[in-house]
């Protein structure tokens, strides 16, 4: 089991000498080094519940950030395998880094802006686009994926959503709305302060 790079396995390792590794999917966003850019812990629960990793599959993560999606996909299964895609080269080092820290292997980590880095890729069995989303993205992507492959969107601007309303039109799938609000301090009480709405498309082929 020790060889296992999987929470459960790490859990095991560290256990009793000091905090272990939740075992749910939305892990705290500060176990991963990033620089803001990281879909935050709620919002990744949710992606991830939405690309549903099974034992052996293949993903790809477009717009990696700090590898957030990548390594909890790993983390889903002993068997999983993952391939980020990120354009900034100080990001792809920083997923390369996180990977390397939470022992994530499996994941082969892309310098380089999609669509045209994902030629050459192995083929995926579900797609997350978590950045750089355009009609261009969409149409490389659709034209790489399998039939049965699945693909994710997050939107958080006007336009990308627009984008993802015209898609879901064309191809069916599911449009989905995450509107969160964390209480913060107002005066001496609390409110709730609204998060940038995400729009998340989800689309099997
Ligand atoms: N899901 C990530 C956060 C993504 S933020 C996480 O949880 O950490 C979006 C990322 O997409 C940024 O790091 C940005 O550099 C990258 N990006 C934007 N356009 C891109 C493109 N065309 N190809 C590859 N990466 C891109």
């Amino acid at each position: 089991l020790s060889d296992i790079r999987h929470p459960v396995s790490v859990g095991l390792d560290i256990a009793g000498d000091g905090p272990a590794l939740p075992l749910a999917t939305g892990r705290p966003d500060d176990l991963f080094d990033h620089d803001g850019q990281i879909t935050k812990r709620p919002v990744r629960a949710l992606t991830l519940s939405t690309l549903a990793p099974k034992p052996g599959e293949h993903l790809w993560d477009i717009g990696g950030g700090s590898g957030s999606i990548s390594i909890e996909w790993l983390w889903a299964h002993p068997t999983t395998q993952a391939t980020t895609i990120e354009s900034n080269p100080t990001r792809a080092e920083r997923i390369r880094a996180n990977a390397a820290d939470l022992g994530a292997d499996r994941l082969s980590v892309v310098t380089g802006t999609a669509p045209e880095a994902l030629s050459d890729l192995p083929d995926p069995d579900a797609i997350f686009i978590g950045g750089g989303l355009s009609d261009e993205m969409l149409q490389t992507v659709w034209a790489a994926m399998p039939d049965g492959a699945r693909l994710v969107a997050n939107a958080v601007t006007l336009e990308a959503e627009a984008l993802l309303s015209l898609w879901h039109t064309d191809k069916g799938g599911d449009l989905m709305r995450i509107e969160l609000a964390h209480a913060h301090p107002l005066g001496r009480k609390r409110g709730w302060k609204s998060a940038y709405p995400i729009v998340q498309w989800s689309v099997e082929k």
